[in-house]
């Protein structure tokens, strides 16, 4: 999304009170730039791929159904993500399921209702063994971990020697049993790797699928059928949060794929891909009131509405996450003006609830408004309830001539805080014990 473009709808969003004084923050999800993304992901991997979205990336059930009317798929991980995915309208043969913690009831669902399941472990499989008929039109596919490494960020690593996901394969004997599964139950028929998302290198996360793949080969000749019919090769590729610029792009990500497994996307696999973040961060922003500014110790501190209760990872992580941070006056007008080094902070009541340190930026004054761009996925979305914060509401927008914007969710409000927070029982510790 170009700085025009958020400049554009900060403006209408001031204009119309979306962004104001009644309404401190909000985030804004650019519909024509996550149509635009959706199509170039269809673009760069060509006919015959089903695409899920891992429906974590953005919680929200018309994003969903924008996707599913795209020509999306579905990867939930929840029962809670089951529900929404649903709700959104995904056909429930392009939903897939996966989760390392999946319970019975959780795969009873699935089966019934024909959504695809990632077994995490070998165990999972003979929960499976015990639950499934033969009608049954769910795929069902075993993940591994093929244990390639780790990228920058250990916690978004999913391919490390000792990651809680899939079957580790490198593990002594892991082979041998994973082959052995398969073996045994000609119904598993999809391989499923996801090596890492944010952090993790293009060639890291080929490197990965490649040896799914050869895994898939080796298990399709030892059993001297073509059992292994698709190959899940998850999500991960990451986004640059440094500029407006898309990269690497699906085009690159294909082109790595292509370069550690040319036989790859010659149609002998049915292939499955599982993105998130890439597919929503650069359409999407949050936009913040300053609430107030002050001085401690020499530095200056912009006291804004959002901080770690729409931007936790960037808050809790601060170098892991960095963000672009923008500024714009009462009326939604760009800021320029000379530089001052600023902390943009937060409104939670703890100290490091600061989504910039030191952050150059023309002066904040109150009433300003600061944006943090490349927020669309696991920001807003993704809340944290911390001081019994409201969710914040969340817009999507088009432009032509002018800016539109559709309410995606409302801002939580007082009662449904304190519904969530147990008001119902609200006599419980001092009348039922
Ligand atoms: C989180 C996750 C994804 C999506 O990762 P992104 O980095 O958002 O693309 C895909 N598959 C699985 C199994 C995941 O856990």
């Amino acid at each position: 999304m170009s700085e025009s473009r958020v400049a554009e709808v900060v403006r209408h969003a001031v204009d119309v009170g979306a962004l104001g004084a009644d309404q401190p923050v909000a985030g804004f999800i650019d519909i024509e730039g996550v149509r635009s993304s959706v199509r170039s992901l269809h673009d760069a991997f060509g006919p015959g791929v089903l695409h899920t979205f891992a429906a974590k990336a953005a919680s929200l059930i018309p994003v969903l159904r924008l996707l599913a009317r795209d020509g999306m798929g579905c990867e939930v991980a929840s029962p809670g993500e089951l529900r929404i995915a649903l709700d959104a309208g995904f056909d429930p043969a392009t939903i897939v399921f996966d989760s390392p913690a999946k319970t019975r009831e959780e795969l009873a669902q699935c089966l019934e209702l024909g959504v695809a399941i990632n077994a995490d472990n070998l165990t999972e499989l003979r929960r499976i063994d015990a639950m499934r008929d033969d009608d049954c039109a769910s795929v069902i596919g075993l993940r591994v971990n093929p244990q390639v490494g780790t990228g920058t960020i250990g916690a978004m690593s999913t391919a490390t020697a000792t990651s809680k996901f899939g079957v580790a394969l490198r593990d002594p004997g892991a082979r041998e049993a994973v082959v052995r599964a398969f073996a045994e139950r000609p119904w598993l028929t999809r391989l499923h790797a996801h090596v890492g998302s944010q952090g993790c290198p293009l060639e890291l996360i080929a490197e990965g699928i490649a040896a799914t793949y050869r895994l898939a080969e080796e298990i399709n000749a030892t059993l001297g059928r073509r059992q292994i019919t698709s190959l899940d090769i998850g999500g991960g590729l990451p986004v640059n949060f440094g500029s407006d610029e898309v990269t690497p792009s699906y085009g690159d990500y294909v082109d790595a794929l292509r370069s550690a497994v040319p036989e790859l996307l010659d149609g002998r696999y049915a292939l499955v891909t599982e993105f998130g973040r890439s597919v929503l961060a650069k359409n999407g922003f949050i936009g913040a009131l300053v609430e107030y500014t002050k001085d401690a110790g020499g530095r200056r501190i912009a006291i804004t509405h959002a901080g770690a209760q729409v931007a936790t990872r960037t808050v809790l992580m601060p170098e892991a996450w960095p963000l672009r941070v923008e500024a714009y006056d009462a009326k939604g007008r760009a800021k320029d003006g000379p530089l001052l080094a600023q902390d943009v902070a937060g409104p939670c009541c703890f100290a490091g609830d600061v989504v910039a340190h030191a952050r150059e930026l023309p002066e904040l004054e109150e009433g300003d408004v600061v944006v943090l761009r490349d927020t669309g996925a696991y920001y807003f979305s993704t809340p944290w309830a911390y001081n019994s914060l409201p969710y914040s509401a969340v817009y999507g927008f088009t432009i032509s001539d002018h800016v539109r914007l559709a309410t995606v969710r409302q801002a939580q409000t007082l009662d449904e805080i304190a519904f969530s927070s147990g008001l119902t029982y609200a006599d419980a510790l001092v009348t039922s014990l």
